[in-house]
This record gives structure tokens, sequence and C-alpha cells, in this order.
């Protein structure tokens, strides 16, 4: 008989993790500090601004303070610097979160290199990258670096579903800065042997079919087919791609009639970078929705209650003795 894959339920390991930083955030209270996020959200683009309000919410629900700045689309990159220093400059700001995309007159890079790195919950500041890569920790989250919320939360789901990865060959598709390298970097300190490849690969198949772990992040569609897999390998898909075609729906979900009747009243379905065929010769898998994307807000949460402790719990701890001695 064949064996079932395992659903690597991504919905349950972030309430896990919420659960945990609500329980920091409780004891960081009790000292006197609630854990503040900033968000910077530039002019009106739908999609940012359903992801903004989710990570407002959820901040809330574990005891956290936000805040959300929202500047006309007009804002010029030296503005943004002001507001960006003024945020710095607040005790109460633990991380400070810009989302992307920004509008294209703005230089981004500048921007995310003016948030401090103790507040860069993000962990795209060139310090934080930079410390993830000198890490000589061989832990998930290296040293004391902020590290990237999607890659950190896949390291999360790995360790959590206690899947090895020491001494396992983890092959990782796309290398971009918020996904591809920073995951292979995490997993390479997890002792992982890494293959990155990415749209120059020649014949991508010949190392997808060797890995144990494989990784998947470049936006394509069911791009990773059944042949591209080895059987009991873990899968790992981090792609989110909006399908809106009823062929294409048909052809990635034969037969699936919760998918059907979903597309019939949304007029679109999401579909991971691997084809869901390929899940059935899995030894586990990430579905989508449901399994990276589910991590995130969660990472982003913990990162942020890590930056209210790294940076103002010891002080905390000072005063409070302080005060019992007075
Ligand atoms: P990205 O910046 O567009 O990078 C895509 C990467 O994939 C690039 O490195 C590119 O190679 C590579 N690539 C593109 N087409 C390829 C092909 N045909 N064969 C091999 N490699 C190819 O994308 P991203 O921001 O990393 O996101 C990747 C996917 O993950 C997207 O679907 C995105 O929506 C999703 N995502 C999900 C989350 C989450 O929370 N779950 C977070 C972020 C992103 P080159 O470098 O050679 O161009």
């Amino acid at each position: 008989m064949k064996a079932t894959a395992r659903i690597l339920n991504g919905i349950e390991i972030a309430a896990q993790i919420k659960a945990e930083v609500a329980e920091q955030a409780r004891a960081l209270a009790a000292r006197g500090i609630t854990p503040g996020l900033a968000v910077v959200l530039v002019g009106h683009v739908a999609a940012s601004e359903i992801y903004v309000r989710s990570k407002v919410k959820t901040c809330a629900e574990l005891g956290m303070f936000s805040e959300m700045l929202t500047p006309p689309e007009s804002v010029t990159t030296a503005e943004l610097l002001e507001l960006v220093a003024g945020l710095n400059a607040r005790d109460e700001v633990d991380g400070i979160l810009i989302q992307l995309p920004l509008p294209a007159h703005v230089d981004t890079r500048r921007l995310l290199e003016a948030v401090s790195p103790d507040k860069d919950v993000d962990g795209f500041h060139p310090i934080n990258v930079g410390r993830l890569q000198s890490s000589a920790s061989h832990g998930v989250q290296a040293g004391s670096a902020l590290a990237p919320c999607t890659p950190a939360g896949i390291m999360e789901i790995l360790r959590r579903s206690g899947l090895p990865v020491a001494g396992q060959h983890a092959v990782v598709l796309g290398r971009s800065e918020i996904v591809g390298k920073p995951v292979a970097m995490m997993l390479l300190n997890a002792s992982a042997t890494v293959t990155v490849c990415h749209s120059k690969t020649v014949e991508i198949g010949r190392y997808t079919r060797d890995a144990d772990i494989l990784v998947a992040a470049i936006g394509r569609p069911g791009f990773v087919t059944a042949e591209m897999v080895k059987p009991g390998a873990t899968l790992i898909d981090v792609g989110i791609n909006r399908v809106t075609d009823a062929a294409e729906v048909a052809r990635f979900f034969p037969g699936d009639e919760a998918r059907a009747a979903q597309f019939a009243t949304r007029g679109s379905t999401l579909v991971g970078d691997i084809h869901p065929a390929a899940f059935a010769l899995a030894g586990a898998y990430t579905p989508v929705p449901g399994g990276v994307g589910a991590l995130t807000i969660a990472m982003l949460m913990k990162n942020t209650v890590a930056a209210a402790k790294a940076r103002r719990g010891a002080s905390a701890g000072r005063s409070e003795v302080a005060a019992a001695k007075a």
C-alpha cells in the first residue's frame, strides 16, 4: 500500500508560535514593556493594505502595540528617511516594518538600510544579512540576527515537525533576497548540503530529483512536477500563485470538487510552485494555502518580541533590580 504524505500544517505551527509570543509579551508587560511594531505603508496598494491590516490585528491579539504610518504615494525618499529616523529614535518602537513594494520613485534600498538593525524585524538590513551569513551558530535563527520572516518560518516548520536537516541534501529553487538566499543560508547553518537553482540553471530536474528537502520559491505555478521529485522527499512550497483560468485549475486539481467549488465562487484559486500531483510522492509537504504562508506574520511577531527583549529586556531587568534594592 502506498504511504500517505504527511501534511505540514502551517496554520497549526503558526498558532503554536503565536501562543509562545503572547506568553513572552505578557512576561515583558509584567516588567512594564509592551513590545511595539511600527508599520510604514506608502500609498494604496490593495494587497499591501490587506497584509498590513492583518499584521496590526495580530499585534493586538498577542498583547503588542502597533502603529500604522500611511504617507501618501507622492512621499519622497527624504521624507521617508526622516520618518524612519523618528521611529529609530522612539524607545517604545521595537520593530519597524516598511511594507514593500514602495512606489518606483522611492529609493527602497536606502530606506531599508536606514532602519536601525536592532529594529529591523524584516531582517533585510545588510547588518542582519551579514550576521545570518557569518553566524557560527547552527541554530534555526542564527545568533542574535533578526532573520527574514518567510525563511525563518520554513526552518520552524522543519524543526517543529521533527524533520531532519543536518546531512540532508536541500535544494532551493529561487535566489531572491527575501526567500531563496536567506533560506539557503539557514539550511547551510543547520548543516544541510545546499544547492541553489535559479532561472539560469540548466536542467533543474537533475538537482531536484536528488533533493531530500526541496524548497520551491520561484513564483511559477506548478513548476515542480512529480517527475522532478525524489519519492519520500520533504517538499516546502513557498510559491503563492493566483490562477484564474478554469482549464488550468482543472489541470492542477483534477477531480478536486472543493477546489472547483472555490474557483466557481471566487473566480480564482491559489497554486504553489509545486504541482499538486507531486505531493503524493512526498514524505511530507506544505500545502498551498495553509503552509509556509501561514508562518510569515507569526515570525514577524516573534522577531518583534525578540527585538524588544534584546533592546529593552536587559535594561528593564537592571531597573527592576535597582527598584528592588531601593
Ligand atoms: P522573486 O523575487 O521574483 O524571485 C524569483 C526567483 O525564482 C529568482 O531567483 C528567479 O531566478 C527564480 N526563477 C524564476 N523563474 C524561474 C524558472 N523558470 N526556473 C528557475 N528559477 C526561476 O520571488 P520571491 O519574492 O522570492 O517569491 C517567490 C514565490 O514565493 C512567489 O510565488 C511569492 O509570491 C512567494 N512568496 C511567498 C511568501 C510567503 O509568505 N509564503 C513570501 C514571499 C514570497 P533569477 O534570480 O535567475 O531571476
